[in-house]
C-alpha cells in the first residue's frame, strides 16, 4: 500500500496524490449507496500525469478507476477492488470553441454546465442535459453515454462525440476522430469507447458537436386519467411530425409523492402527467406546435392541459419534474432508481407490471422517465440497514428487469451497467456478445486493471 502512494508521488508529484484515510472515503462512494475505499487517489492535471500513473498501475498490476464527479447511479466509479482512482477533476478546461465547425474540444473533467453555459454566450448549444449536468463531467458522460430528457430530439452524448484522446492501459495515447463530420476509415474506435465505464482506457479530452441553440422554447403540462392514453398521447405527438425537445411522464406514485412533499397543487385521481416541451428557432413554429400539442392531448385523454405563457409559468410547470428526486429523499432513507428502457408502446404495460411487483413486495416504488422514448426510472423506496427490506430490493431489481427484457427493451438507457446490473447482463446481451466484449476487453486491457468488475460478468 505504501509503495503505491511512493510510486505515485515520484511518478507525478507529491500534490497529486491523496492517501489519508480521510481522503480515501470522500473518494469510495458514487451517487448510490455503496463504497468501497481505494489504496490512493491522484489528481492529474495532464494526459502525460494520467499515462505516468497508468504506467505505476500497471507495473504494480493494480485496478485503475476513472472518476469524474462520482454522480454515477451504477457503481461505476465505486473502487470494489481498491486501486488508484484517477479523479479528472482538474483537468476541466475549455481548450477550443470553434465557431465556424460548430466544435468545442474540451478536457475530460470539465462540468456539462459549465460546457453548456459558455457554448450558450456564442448563441451555440451542447443538447445532452441528464438531470446531474451539475454534478458530472463530460468524461462520465461519454463513459456512460448519458442522456436526459432532450435526448428524444438531440439525441444522446454520444450522438455528439467526434473525437477523443484516451490513455491505454499501457500509457499510450489514442487520438480518435476529428472535425470532419465524414470520416469511415477504420474502425469506430471513438464509439468503442462511448459508454465503457472507465473499463477501456482512460478519456483525457473530447471533441464534441454543437447545434444552434434554439432561440424559444414552449411547455405544456397535460393530467391524464388514464395511463394508457398519457402512452398512446406520445406516440400520437410523434405521428403527427412533432418532435417534442422533450416528453417526460410521471405516475400517479410519483405525483403523490411530490406533492405530499411539496404541496404544488397535484391532482391526486388522475393515473399519469406529461410535460412536453417544443423548441426552435422559429417562434412562430414553437408556438404552433405547442398550440398542436395541447390539442392532440385533449383528444387523447387528457383532462386539462396548461401551457405556460412566460418563463415563470415555465418554471412552475417544471417545478412538479425537479422536485422528483427531494422529494423521495422524504419518504425512505434509501432509494434505488433503475434505468429501464422499453419500447413506447408498452410504457403503460411495464409500469402495471412494476407497480404489481412493488406491491407483491410491500416495498414502494415511484415510476417517472422520458415517455418519449421509452425509457423509464422506477425507484425502489427503502431502508437499507434492514437486511430484509434489502434481499427484497434485489429481488424486486431482478423482476424489473425481467418486465423490460420481456417487453423487448433493455436494463439501462443511460446510467450503464457499473456493478449493479453485472448479474443480468447475459441475459440483456446473449453469451455471443459477452464473448465478443470480453476480447475487445482483453485486446484494451490484458491485465484487467482498467476498472475491474464492472460491466461485463466474469465468464
Ligand atoms: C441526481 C442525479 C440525477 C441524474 N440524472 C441523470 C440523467 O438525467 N441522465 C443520465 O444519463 N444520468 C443521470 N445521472 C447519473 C450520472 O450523473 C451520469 O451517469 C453521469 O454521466 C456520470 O458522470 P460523472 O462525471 O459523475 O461520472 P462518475 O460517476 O465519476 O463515473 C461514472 C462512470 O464513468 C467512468 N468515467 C468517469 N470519467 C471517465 C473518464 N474521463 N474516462 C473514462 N471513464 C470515466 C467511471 O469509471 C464510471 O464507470 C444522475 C445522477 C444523479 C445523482
Amino acid at each position: 500500500m505504501t509503495d503505491i502512494v511512493a510510486e505515485l508521488q515520484e511518478a507525478i508529484g507529491e500534490e497529486k496524490v491523496l492517501s489519508s484515510p480521510v481522503d480515501l472515503i470522500a473518494y469510495s462512494f458514487d451517487g448510490t449507496f455503496e463504497q468501497h475505499a481505494p489504496e490512493a487517489v491522484v489528481l492529474p492535471e495532464t494526459d502525460e500525469d494520467v499515462a505516468a500513473v497508468i504506467k505505476v498501475a500497471s507495473r504494480l498490476e493494480v485496478p485503475v478507476v476513472a472518476r469524474g464527479m462520482s454522480s454515477g447511479l451504477a457503481g461505476g466509479s465505486i473502487p470494489f477492488s481498491g486501486g488508484v482512482v484517477v479523479s479528472l477533476t482538474r483537468m476541466n478546461r475549455i481548450l477550443e470553441i470553434d465557431e465556424e465547425n460548430m466544435t468545442v474540444s474540451v478536457e475530460a473533467g470539465v462540468v456539462t454546465a459549465d460546457l453548456q453555459a459558455e457554448v450558450e454566450k456564442l448563441g451555440l448549444f451542447f443538447p445532452p442535459d441528464p438531470s446531474s449536468n451539475r454534478q458530472s463531467t463530460i468524461g462520465g458522460n461519454i463513459a456512460c453515454d448519458a442522456g436526459g430528457p432532450r435526448c428524444l430530439k438531440y439525441g444522446v452524448t454520444g450522438d455528439y462525440v467526434l473525437g477523443l484522446a484516451v490513455v491505454l492501459h499501457d500509457g499510450r495515447l489514442l487520438e480518435t476522430g476529428g472535425k470532419s463530420i465524414k470520416n469511415v476509415v477504420g474502425y469506430d474506435l471513438t464509439s468503442l469507447f462511448v459508454g465503457s465505464e472507465g473499463t477501456l482506457g482512460i478519456i483525457t479530452r473530447a471533441l464534441l458537436r454543437l447545434v444552434a441553440r434554439p432561440q424559444f422554447v414552449r411547455t405544456a403540462l397535460a393530467y391524464f386519467p388514464s395511463l394508457d392514453d398519457s402512452s398512446r398521447t406520445a406516440s400520437a405527438i410523434l405521428s403527427a411530425g412533432i418532435v417534442p425537445a422533450t416528453l417526460e411522464l410521471m405516475d400517479e406514485t410519483a405525483m403523490t409523492c411530490i406533492e405530499e412533499a411539496m404541496h404544488l397543487g397535484l391532482p391526486l385521481d388522475v393515473e399519469a402527467m406529461l410535460i412536453i416541451e417544443t423548441d426552435g428557432s422559429d417562434e412562430e413554429a414553437v408556438v404552433r406546435e405547442i398550440g398542436e400539442v395541447a390539442r392532440i392531448c385533449r383528444e387523447t385523454g387528457a383532462r386539462e392541459v396548461k401551457v405556460a405563457r412566460d418563463e415563470a409559468e415555465r418554471d412552475t410547470l417544471w417545478k412538479a419534474r425537479r422536485s422528483v428526486s427531494p422529494s423521495l429523499a422524504r419518504q425512505a432513507p434509501n432509494k434505488l432508481g433503475e434505468d429501464i428502457t422499453v419500447p413506447r408502446s408498452a410504457i403503460p404495460e411495464a409500469i402495471r407490471r412494476i407497480r404489481a411487483i412493488s406491491e407483491s413486495y410491500g416495498l414502494p416504488m415511484v415510476i417517472f422517465g422520458h415517455a418519449g422514448d421509452g425509457n423509464l426510472h422506477p425507484n425502489v423506496l427503502f431502508d437499507r440497514r434492514d437486511p430484509g427490506q434489502w434481499e427484497k430490493v434485489e429481488q424486486i431489481v431482478g423482476e424489473v428487469f425481467n418486465v423490460a427484457l420481456e417487453l423487448g427493451g433493455t436494463l439501462s438507457g443511460e446510467h450503464g451497467v457499473g456493478t449493479f446490473k453485472l448479474p443480468y447482463v447475459e441475459q440483456a446481451l446473449g453469451a455471443t456478445s459477452i464473448d465478443i466484449q470480453w476480447r475487445v476487453k482483453r485486446a484494451l486491457d490484458p491485465q484487467n486493471i482498467l476498472n475491474p468488475g464492472k460491466v461485463l460478468p466474469d465468464t
